[in-house]
C-alpha cells in the first residue's frame, strides 16, 4: 500500500485519539458499502473538498499562499493515488480528454522509486492532465493529494527543476485522513503515471 507520507504521518500524530480513528474506520465502512470505483473516487473527492473548504477559504491562508492557476510546479512531482482514482482517470481519457501516452510511459518507468522519477528531465515530468497553461485539465477530478497540495510562503519553494527543497504544506488534517482511509481501503494504489498506465494497459 502506497499511502501518501503526509497523511500516514497525519495518521500517526491523530491514531491515540478516538474521535479521528472512528472518522477513518467510519470512511472505510463507507467506501465499503460502494462497488464502482468511480463513485469511490468521488465520494472520497468530494469529502476532501467539503473539509479543506473551511481551511482554505480562511483569509490568512488566501493571503499567505501563492498557489493559483498556472503555477504548475507541483504538478511536476511525483503524485499518489488509488486504483479508484486511476479507473476514474482512466474513464476521462477514454471520454475524450487525450494525453500523451508516450510521455505517460516514460513517467510510469519509474514505477513508484521516486529516485528514477526525479532522474527525468523537468519538462518530461509534467503530469499528462497539464495543460500548455500551467492549468489542470480534470482539474474537477483530479486525484485526492492534489486537492491537499496547497503551500504558505514563497513560490519557489515548490520548484524542483534544479533541486527539490522543503515546502510549506498548508496543514489540512482531516483531509489527510481521509486520503490515509482511502489508501487503507484500495486495492491498490501507487504513483499516477504508473498506476494509470495500468489501467489503460488492462482495457
Ligand atoms: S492531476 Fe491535475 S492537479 Fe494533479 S498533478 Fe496532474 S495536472 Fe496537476
Amino acid at each position: 500500500m502506497n499511502v501518501p507520507a503526509i497523511a500516514k504521518r497525519t495518521f500517526e500524530e491523530l491514531k491515540s485519539k478516538s474521535e479521528f480513528l472512528s472518522m477513518v474506520q467510519n470512511i472505510i465502512n463507507e467506501l465499503q458499502q460502494l462497488s464502482s470505483p468511480i463513485t469511490r473516487a468521488k465520494f472520497i473527492h468530494n469529502l476532501i473538498e467539503e473539509l479543506n473548504r473551511d481551511v482554505f477559504s480562511n483569509p490568512l491562508v488566501e493571503q499567505l499562499s501563492p498557489c493559483k492557476m498556472g503555477c504548475s510546479a507541483c504538478c511536476h512531482t511525483q503524485v499518489s493515488v488509488t486504483q479508484d482514482e486511476a479507473a476514474l482517470m482512466a474513464l476521462l481519457v477514454r471520454e475524450g480528454i487525450g494525453i500523451d501516452l508516450d510521455l505517460l510511459e516514460l513517467q510510469a518507468i519509474a514505477k513508484n522509486d521516486s529516485d528514477e522519477f526525479y532522474k527525468i528531465p523537468y519538462s518530461k515530468r509534467a503530469c499528462v492532465f497539464l495543460d500548455e497553461n500551467g492549468a489542470c485539465r480534470i482539474y474537477k477530478n483530479r486525484p485526492s493529494v492534489c486537492r491537499t497540495n496547497a503551500v504558505i510562503g514563497e513560490i519557489d519553494q515548490c520548484d524542483t527543476s534544479s533541486e527539490i527543497k522543503p515546502t510549506r504544506l498548508i496543514k489540512t488534517p482531516k483531509s489527510d485522513l481521509v486520503i490515509y482511509a482511502s489508501f487503507m481501503d484500495a486495492e491498490d494504489s501507487g504513483t499516477l503515471p504508473y498506476m494509470l498506465s495500468k489501467v489503460i494497459s488492462a482495457e
